[in-house]
Formats: C-alpha cells, sequence, structure tokens
C-alpha cells in the first residue's frame, strides 16, 4: 500500500477522472449483484432483484415492483461518505474533472460535487414517460401505491435503468470522451474487471490510481495500488486542507 504514492499522483494532477464503484456503504447495500441482497430480496418477493429490475417486471406488476423499488431500494439510500467528500474536495481544487459511477443514489452530488455521469440512473430523477416531467424519490416514497404523473397522470417511470431498456448512449459516449481526456484515472471502488473498472480501456492518460477493498489480480494494471479501508485512505490520500 503506497497511500503516500497517491498522495503524490493526485496533488500533482490537475487533470483527474474518476470511475466510483460501489464503494460507499449504501451503494454496497443494494448492489443488486450481492449475494446477501438478492437473498433478502426472494425471501421477500420470491424473485432475484435483477428479475424485479427488469422492464417485463415493471409493465406487468407494476405495485410489486413500486413496493420493491421504495422499501428496498430508496430505503436503502444512506448518506454520502469520506469517498464523495474527498471527490468533492478534488473537485473544488479544480483538480476533478468528472466522476463516472453506475452508483443510482446520487451520493457524490448529494456531497457537493457537481460533475456526475450517473451511467445507470439516478434515483431522484424519476420521470414522466409522456410529458417528461421529473419526480424526485420523495415523490415516490409518498405516492402509494403507484406514483402517477401530477401534470398527465401517467405512471411514473423509475430514475434507474432497468434491465431490458437501452442504457443513455449520450452518457457512455461522454464517460469515453471524460476517461480518454484525462490525464490520471482514478479507480475507487472497484476492480479493473469489473464492469466499470473495465471502462479503464479508454484511458490513454499517465497514471492509474486503484484504490479498493479487496485486491485483484488486475490491479497489476494500475500504477498505484492501495488496498484497504477506501474512506481513511482516501481521507490520508486527500485530506481536508484545515
Ligand atoms: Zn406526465
Amino acid at each position: 500500500m503506497s497511500i503516500q504514492y497517491l498522495r503524490k499522483i493526485l496533488e500533482g494532477s490537475s487533470n483527474i477522472v474518476c470511475l466510483l464503484g460501489r464503494a460507499p456503504a449504501a451503494e454496497q447495500g443494494c448492489d443488486l449483484y450481492r449475494e446477501d441482497f438478492s437473498y433478502d430480496v426472494e425471501e421477500k418477493y420470491g424473485r432475484s432483484p435483477t428479475e424485479i429490475c427488469s422492464t417485463t417486471f415493471y409493465h406487468n406488476r407494476p405495485m410489486a415492483f413500486y413496493r420493491f423499488y421504495r422499501e428496498d431500494i430508496l430505503g436503502r439510500r444512506g448518506e454520502p461518505d469520506e469517498c464523495n467528500y474527498s471527490l468533492k474536495r478534488m473537485e473544488d481544487d479544480g483538480r476533478l474533472h468528472g466522476i463516472i459511477t453506475r452508483g443510482f443514489f446520487d451520493l457524490s452530488r448529494r456531497a457537493g460535487c457537481r460533475d456526475v455521469i450517473q451511467l445507470y440512473g439516478n434515483v431522484d430523477r424519476n420521470f414522466c414517460p409522456h410529458c417528461g416531467k421529473v419526480f424526485p424519490a420523495e415523490y415516490i416514497l409518498t405516492h402509494t401505491p403507484l406514483p402517477m404523473c401530477d401534470a398527465c397522470g401517467t405512471l411514473v417511470h423509475p430514475g434507474i435503468a432497468l434491465s431490458g431498456e437501452m442504457l443513455d448512449s449520450r452518457l457512455m459516449t461522454q464517460a469515453i470522451e471524460r476517461i480518454s481526456s484525462a490525464g490520471v484515472l482514478l479507480v475507487m471502488g472497484c476492480s479493473l474487471q469489473s464492469t466499470l473498472g473495465s471502462m479503464a480501456r479508454y484511458f490513454n492518460g499517465d497514471r492509474i490510481a486503484l484504490v479498493n477493498r479487496v485486491s485483484n489480480y488486475s490491479d497489476q494494471a494500475a500504477d498505484c495500488v492501495c488496498i484497504g479501508d477506501i474512506e481513511k485512505i482516501m481521507r490520508e490520500a486527500y485530506p481536508p486542507h484545515d
């Protein structure tokens, strides 16, 4: 582990882009692919979270879908942590130019970050498929059992990407542009072989810095690797100024 080296890389760059995995606890809490989350959900609904988070299920069983979305996604929203706040400090200092994430809780933005690309959507941007009106998570929580658009009466679509739907290709293009023009790629909370981490293949810059909880054979492709408690590492690698 070389936190000092990481610190040197971060402080020496004015063009960092971050691939932010599900490091923050809240994002991990409802990772659709995590075994214990799947187990909880299967116990409760008799289906896996990936089956529920599909267009077919959403269209055929909207009541059950929205119960799941309220209780098991929105109910686990959590709060931003030091991973998000360290990114906010880097952005404020003019070093960080973009966070790319599959997380849909908007934790970085809630920590104050401005430049965040959420490839899989955002729980605070539920929208009406008919008129386009956008609704925060709060609207979904308070409009039971089914959240209808208050402008046109159509069933609101959740802000997260459902399987069977196309991802927003503009977001993907934007993300690739960011990665390919970055000088330093900070990969936080995922390995380089994960779906998000493998986007490092678009990187042409100087250094890849990896910070993750567990090591992986793919870590060797990074120039600087810090494994352990991510919040602790980031607080030391990019500490608050005072
Ligand atoms: Zn509408």
